[in-house]
């Protein structure tokens, strides 16, 4: 059976999705995300996911960053922990000594050759739930052999370029639908596939999202993106549930932000923002 199923996807369909927070409950109840990513000149790209994760609920979340991350991480995000690898400049090793329950790993990552080895190593013993963005994305596409270390129902967060140096080109959307649904089966992975109205691929399912707007065209929007899905999983969404409620809190919490700044002057730190007011909505 190669039909897809499609649905458009509104806050009538995720709000059966969305799980309460409990009175009796602590931190602990919320999940712990490891946000792994960064190299020299991109450590922006792990404040935007680490920041947006804890925003959409995550009780911890920890960065693993290179060295030099390590200062601006601290300085610009007081509630987020920090583990530094050993490069000063780029991850050559992904080692720690604590027990998330999740990992978005990719953004600002760089492919430098180490970090590449990093990734494969990582991928040989990890276990968890794993959400891969970026360069998490163009280290699979160079090393398709990477692919089958995936754990089973992996998010991988493609926007358009990404999509096509891991799926090969497409003749037409029907065309690249095909193809990246082929590949979602083939792997066992959740496909992200970004842009307006991003399609969620997963088990002959495809869901379209409805919120969003081209004033999220802007860099850093997807490494939010990444903090929210990942938040979700912390929490204990599956990894489909999380990546069809996350693409909409994102596109939502860009359709709120739209308003106050234009789609010009909207950028990911406001997107991100917005993510609080994006759940208030819901209700
Ligand atoms: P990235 O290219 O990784 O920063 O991801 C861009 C993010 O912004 C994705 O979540 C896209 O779905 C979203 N985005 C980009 N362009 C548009 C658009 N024209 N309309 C709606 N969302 C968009
Ligand atoms: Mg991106």
């Amino acid at each position: 059976n190669t039909a897809v199923d499609y649905d458009l996807i509104g806050k009538h369909e995720v709000l059966p999705l969305y799980i309460p927070r409990e009175k009796f409950s602590h931190k602990g109840t919320y999940g712990h995300a490891l946000i792994v990513g960064g190299s020299y000149g991109k450590i922006g790209s792990v404040q935007l996911a680490s920041k947006a994760c804890l925003l959409t609920g995550s009780g911890l979340v920890t960065a693993y960053l290179p060295k030099c991350g390590y200062i601006p991480m601290q300085t610009a995000l007081p509630e987020v922990m920090i583990i530094t690898d050993e490069d000063e400049k780029n991850i050559s090793t992904i080692n720690f000594e604590i027990s998330p329950n999740v990992i978005g790993i990719g953004i600002g990552l760089s492919t430098v050759k180490n970090t590449q080895k990093a990734f494969e190593e990582f991928l040989k013993k990890n276990t968890l739930p794993l959400v891969i963005d970026a360069d998490g994305i163009n280290i699979l596409s160079e090393n398709k052999s990477f692919l089958k270390l995936l754990p089973a129902q992996t998010i991988l967060t493609p926007h358009p370029k990404e999509l096509e140096r891991l799926i090969g080109s497409w003749k037409d959307d029907f065309d690249k639908l095909k193809k990246a649904k082929a590949f979602s089966k083939k792997y066992d992975c959740v496909l992200v596939l970004k842009g307006a109205h991003t399609i969620t691929l997963y088990n002959n399912k495809g869901y379209i999202n409805t919120t969003g707007n081209p004033g999220m065209a802007t860099a850093g929007s997807g490494d939010v993106l990444t903090g929210i899905i990942t938040g979700l999983i912390a929490q204990g969404y599956s990894t489909e549930t999380a990546a069809v409620f996350g693409v909409y809190l994102h596109g939502k919490a860009g359709d709120i932000a739209v308003e106050n700044y234009g789609y010009q002057a909207l950028i990911a730190s406001t997107i991100s923002d917005a993510i609080g007011d994006a759940f208030i909505d819901l209700f």
